[in-house]
């Protein structure tokens, strides 16, 4: 039986273009998605691609506008059954976003794989196939299945609520954490380091194409309170605190904080590190606040938003979604 997938082109790097094999400028987002399907058609891969183009944008100015019309377009081919899989491409910088978010809104029926490139495609040493190659491969597994959304960077593979950017340069830019990876690819092989843990379920959250408004405070020596004052408009729902090291905050940004949370807004704490655990502190009850534990600030904020759309808003079942899967 061949294997169909579809890829899903929203732009980035995969698809940039810098005109200069050694140079360092490039213009993410060049490729179309049928020039690129032509390019990657020589490489002799195991499954028929079909294509569709979402975006061709810089992932920087990813969000709603694109999202809107990618979950459907995912939805669309997860319920075709000629459809085995589903790829996304998309530029690096906020990918760990996009496919946080489709993790948590996509049923684990049938692989999603969201892949990028460091370099872009006229460039020596570009990325971009062989990350595609090993997409492919992956999205051809049927046990890439039940494990939510998957990234491919490189010649390994990341769930969706692992993954992080972690470089701004070089083709090593992904890492995982707390699961370093959860397996390794190559264009011809595949290792998984354990079973799907998802298989069959449905979708966390509904999709919502109005998602709240939430801020990002990031912490800082002498940061003061007022900033917060700056940073908050009269829609915002939620504050995810990028704070120092587990979380942590100035005494008066704690106190205007812990103010907001008394007046509905949802306060979730996070590190501004690069790695490591914000677990619950005595204090969090009283102040009202909630604990991030592994997701980093920017995750915190898509998970935050889909808890606020979904009409959560009491701390501690804040939490409990903060502590589950
Ligand atoms: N600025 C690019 C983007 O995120 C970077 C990349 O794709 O590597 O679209």
């Amino acid at each position: 039986m061949t294997i169909q997938l579809t890829v899903l082109a929203t732009g980035g790097t995969i698809a940039g273009i810098a005109g200069s094999a050694i140079g360092h400028d490039y213009r993410a987002g060049e490729i179309g998605i049928e020039d690129y399907l032509e390019q990657v058609g020589g490489l002799g891969l195991e499954a028929e691609l079909s294509g569709r183009q979402i975006a061709n944008i810089d992932s920087a100015d990813m969000g709603p506008g694109v999202w809107n019309a990618l979950h459907p377009a995912i939805m669309e081919a997860l319920a075709d059954p000629a459809c085995n899989g589903v790829i996304v491409t998309h530029g690096t910088d906020t990918l760990e976003e996009t496919a946080f978010l489709l993790d948590l809104t996509l049923p684990a029926t049938k692989p999603v794989v969201v892949v990028g490139a460091m370099r872009p495609a006229d460039a020596v040493g570009y990325d971009g196939l062989r990350n595609f190659a090993n997409a492919v491969r992956v999205a051809s597994n049927p046990d890439a299945a039940g494990r939510g959304t998957l990234v491919v960077m490189g010649d390994r593979m990341f769930a969706a609520r692992d993954v992080r950017k972690v470089r701004t340069r070089g083709a090593e830019a992904f890492r995982g954490f707390p699961r370093e990876s959860i397996g390794l690819v190559t264009p011809s092989s595949l290792e998984w380091f354990g079973a799907p843990w998802q298989r069959g379920d449905g979708a966390r959250f509904a999709w919502c194409d109005d998602l709240p408004e939430v801020a990002i405070l990031y912490v800082h020596a002498a940061l003061e309170a007022d900033m917060l004052g700056r940073l908050i408009g009269p829609q915002t729902r939620g504050v995810v605190v990028a704070g120092v090291g587990e979380g942590n905050m100035p005494e008066p940004v704690r106190q205007a904080l812990a103010a907001l949370s008394t007046r509905g807004i949802a306060v979730v704490r996070a590190s501004r590190t690069e790695e490591g655990l914000v677990d619950r502190e005595p204090e969090d009850e009283a102040n009202g606040f909630v604990a991030a534990r592994a997701l980093n600030p920017q995750k915190a904020r898509i998970l935050l938003q889909l808890l606020l759309a979904s009409g959560e808003s009491d701390p501690a079942a804040l939490q409990r979604a903060f502590d589950g899967r």
